[in-house]
């Protein structure tokens, strides 16, 4: 038999909508911890082994001859500019029109993408990959557990599979899914029967974590609903939970399932559907008041750090990055702690300028002084600088090459307070504990360690904490619900585990 003609590419954005800032070209350029831009043959050689999607997808695609095309992420943040995604969707689909004879086309894609002109990006990118590769093809996705997935989005792709841990240490398990996936997908040679549901309450992004319960047990369902565990003539099912910060009609919880029977493939999404209904009492978005956070810390005993995260200016949901509410609780309860990253060119600048030994009162953060508090004045020696580059060591991003551009490590003593600040160009989520080390902060050595990362930081972080607490602060990635000003969500949403339920824009 012919090997297969498989087209492959990535293009990956997780968008907030309250974000301030929008995600350019540029953007797109310099990717943070994610894999560099990269066209044609590239593309696939430099995710080979890596946890991302495209990689699992080529590391497992032995029987297919692949066709790579592009890779394109962001580190995420506001809405993706027009010009941006219709210049990267001009790529992709240029790319396929010059690639002729293919019998299929993998994407990896995040699904929770918002444009200036599509709040449902990855359905508008399946439509141009469709336009030109016509509605029979089999285009198989991967997707982010935080997918935001619209019936159409449905519609337009031939299978789909999703990332099943929060933190996300499945994402090339996932891409190597989507292979398996596809190569059935061909060998039956008609479309699967597929089946789509949305739950009708937004999960916190705080309560996501699969480390903890019920998202532990919920996905770990998921295997017994499909292939040997399931009912015969069901393929895969998935789910994502979807990604709160995102103003738009299809945000939430979503169930995508496909296979050869129809009547199997719904009742096998219902029953995901069923269970996630069921665990609407279980969520916890565990969120504790700031000084509260502080205080606690301080109070734990043990050989161990407590690591304290700030998951409202998580930078890997869209945040800045450089809120100043926690820096100004550790600051006013006395604390001995290190905080970082806080995305701070500025002094980033200043401290490379004065060089290492030197005094400087800088500002730290505070760029969007209404979503993530003012910047803070601070009197510092700086202790140690970097260029920000450094190889990733955690069960996440193990492999990549992290560019954060020039950082410094900076030390301020203030009356009984003695925090240490890790201040980057490039903006990233603390979930390796190399962003710290790399600059000599042995997260080990500290009594509290603050990170800007929702869950991401458990797979790194857990292992080496006494305890873990979430901090309430102002930031960008609001994670109680009811607070989230959307305009755009479907009616009849509830807001919310048990929340009140949205009527629309007041
Ligand atoms: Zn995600």
């Amino acid at each position: 038999m012919k090997r297969p003609r498989v087209a492959v590419a990535g293009f990956q954005h997780e968008t907030n909508t309250f974000a301030p800032f929008p995600t350019d070209w540029e953007n797109f350029q310099k990717p943070g911890a994610w894999p560099p831009f990269a066209l044609g043959e590239q593309a696939a050689q430099q995710a080979r082994g890596l946890n991302v999607p495209l990689g699992g997808f080529v590391d497992a695609a032995g029987d297919f001859d692949l066709l790579p095309i592009l890779y394109a992420a962001a580190e995420p943040g506001g809405m993706v500019t027009a010009g941006a995604f219709d210049r990267i969707t001009g790529l992709l689909c240029d790319g396929l029109t010059e690639t002729p004879d293919l019998d299929a086309v993998y994407l990896d894609l995040h699904g929770a993408m918002v444009t200036e002109g599509y709040q449902d990006a990855e359905a508008e990118i399946l439509a141009r990959v469709r336009a030109v590769v016509g509605p029979d093809l089999p285009v198989a996705v991967s997707l982010d557990l935080h997918a935001n997935l619209s019936p159409e989005f449905a519609r337009l792709a031939s299978c789909v599979s999703m990332y099943r841990t929060y933190p996300h240490i499945d994402m090339g398990i996932t891409g190597g899914r989507a292979a398996h996936l596809l190569a059935r997908l061909l060998e039956r040679g008609t479309p699967f029967a597929t089946a789509f549901r949305q739950l009708d309450y937004i999960i916190p992004i705080t309560a996501q974590s699969t480390r903890r319960e019920p998202g532990g047990r919920l996905y770990a369902m998921l295997d017994g609903l499909a292939g040997p565990g399931g009912e015969p003539g069901v393929e895969s099912v998935d789910f994502a939970f979807g990604f709160p910060p995102a103003d738009i009609e299809h945000c939430g919880t979503s169930v995508y399932a496909c296979g050869d029977d129809q009547d199997a493939v719904d009742r096998a999404a219902d029953t995901m559907l069923g269970a996630l209904q069921e665990a609407e009492g279980s969520f916890d978005s565990g969120l504790v008041p700031a000084a509260a956070a502080v205080r606690r810390a301080m109070q734990v005993n043990g050989p161990k750090p407590v690591i304290l995260a700030d998951p409202q200016d998580n930078p890997g949901a869209g945040a800045p990055g450089d809120a100043t509410g926690l820096l100004a609780a550790l600051l006013d309860s006395n604390a001995t702690a290190v905080i970082g990253m806080i995305w701070d060119a500025k002094t980033a600048q200043q401290a490379h300028t004065a060089g290492v030994g030197a005094i400087i009162d800088a500002q730290i953060g505070g760029q969007f002084p209404e979503t993530g508090g003012p910047a803070i004045p601070v009197r510092a020696s700086v202790e140690q600088l970097s260029d920000g580059q450094f190889l990733c060591t955690g069960p996440m991003f193990g492999g990549l090459h992290a560019n954060l551009g020039p950082c410094a490590r900076l030390r301020v003593r203030k009356g009984g307070a003695d925090v240490t600040i890790v201040v980057a160009t490039n903006r990233a989520q603390n979930a390796d504990q190399e962003i710290l080390r790399h600059i000599g902060a042995d997260p080990e050595a500290y009594k509290v360690v603050v990170v800007k990362s929702a869950i991401h930081f458990l797979a790194d972080y857990e292992p080496i904490a006494q305890e873990v607490i979430f901090a309430e602060t102002p930031g960008a990635n609001p994670c109680r619900i009811d607070t989230i000003p959307y305009t755009n969500l479907r009616k009849g949403v509830r807001l919310g585990p048990n929340g009140p339920v949205y009527e629309g824009p007041p």
